[in-house]
């Protein structure tokens, strides 16, 4: 219950830019969808799936199924692991000043040293990154889990989302990066400023370190995956101001462009994460497509169209509103729909045939703090900071 408390509160912190004067903190609320509780996947098997063709099972009789690399494949019907982060912290002598938002940024994110750790870690436990396309497909009209999905023989899936990849103003001077850019190779780096110069460099940003994690292992990428970026637009995208009122927008747009086309050719897909990052249980249905228009208008006619909807603080809507809302999203175009949980949970079988949804995992500082649980992932205690102070966990940290 404190872990969504504390998911709401990010909005005080980090939303208000873009919101203006607050709107009623949204209700503390389970995102498991519809009603159930959570089970893993790993417990069940999906309808017609079956380990029989593998090779190890099966070495004789059965061809082996074969990647176009010759890597020998296997069905996966175990859990698909989604994990998020949000913006790097790459000074952290700078987020951790003591100033107010210290504690915002401490809960929300992780430093440069911890990403590199996470994710040598990751590499190390055999996790595989896997696009959400490859996951979620849309088979006889019904949006549901790949029944086929198939992993090189002995690796495990894993998603990476990264939400808010904005670069909002309220980030500025507190040692992340300004904007994505592209370098003198073309090649999607961070660039950021120190001591009024500007600089670029790949592990300034969990992305572009990703790209380079990959090239230096190109076997922690199933089918050229990198990951999802979930965007919102209402202080545009990636640190370009393309929203309606911006200055100068139409350079910044014609500036992003591309860099969102090497994002996608290097394998990153996108997600709405709404346009205002208002918790979707505080949008009348008037609001949800007022909300979703602009996220059209000004976000998706940027990135093109996606099926994937992350949502503001992973609320899913509330029961009474839950049909409306996720028909209302339907006819925006998104069907697969991320929320937040202490497990990588798929609803296997949603009653809702256009849509599915699937839990995701923070990676920050304070599921760090307080889940054991992400030591499936990697070690907590080897990455765990020490630029990261001392402070009690789970208070209200809102109002510093
Ligand atoms: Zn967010």
């Amino acid at each position: 219950m404190k872990r969504w408390f504390a998911l709401l509160l990010f909005c005080l912190i980090f939303a208000t830019a873009c919101q203006g004067p607050q709107k009623t903190p949204p209700s503390s609320t389970s995102s498991s969808s519809f009603g159930t509780s959570p089970q893993s996947p790993s417990s069940k098997s999906l309808p017609g799936a079956s380990n029989s063709s593998t090779p190890a099972e099966k070495p004789s009789g059965v061809l082996p199924e074969f990647n176009e690399d010759n890597t020998i494949t296997k069905l996966w019907e175990g859990p698909v692991e989604h994990a998020f982060f949000h913006p790097l912290i790459i000074a952290p002598e700078k987020a951790f000043d003591g100033s107010y938002r210290e504690r915002g940024f401490d809960d929300w994110m992780v430093t440069q040293d911890e990403m590199k750790k996470i994710f040598a870690h990751l590499y190390k436990r055999d996790f595989v990154l896997v696009k959400p396309s490859e996951v979620f497909k849309k088979i006889n009209g019904r949006w549901q889990r790949n029944p086929n999905l198939r992993m090189p023989k002995g690796k495990k899936p894993i998603i990476i989302s990264i939400d808010d990849l904005s670069y909002n103003e309220v980030y500025q001077g507190h040692g992340f990066s300004d904007k994505l850019v592209l370098d003198s190779a073309g090649k999607v780096t961070a660039e950021y400023t120190e001591e009024g110069v500007k600089k670029q460099a790949r592990d300034h940003e969990i992305a572009t370190y990703i790209n380079q994690f990959v090239e230096d292992h190109p076997d922690f990428s199933w089918k050229g995956a990198r990951g999802m970026l979930a965007l919102t637009g209402y202080e545009g995208i990636l640190g370009y101001r393309t929203q309606e009122d911006a200055p100068n927008r139409s350079a910044q747009i014609e500036a992003v462009k591309p860099v969102i086309q090497a994002l996608r050719n290097d394998g990153w897909e996108f997600s709405s994460h709404s346009f205002s990052h208002d918790s979707i249980n505080h949008l009348s249905m008037k609001k949800l497509y007022k909300d979703s228009s602009m996220w059209q208008e000004e976000v998706e006619s940027l990135l093109g169209p996606t099926p994937f909807y992350t949502l503001p603080y992973g609320n899913m809507p509330e029961d009474d509103a839950l049909k409306k809302k996720t028909d209302l999203l339907n006819e925006f175009g998104f069907h697969v729909i991320f929320a937040v949980g202490f497990e990588s949970y798929i609803e296997p079988n949603p009653s809702h045939p256009n849509f599915i949804v699937q839990d995701r995992r923070a990676i920050d500082g304070l599921s760090m703090r307080t889940q054991g649980k992400l030591d499936d992932l990697f070690p907590v205690e080897d990455v765990f900071s020490p630029h990261r102070k001392e402070h009690p966990v789970g208070e209200d940290n809102s109002v510093k």
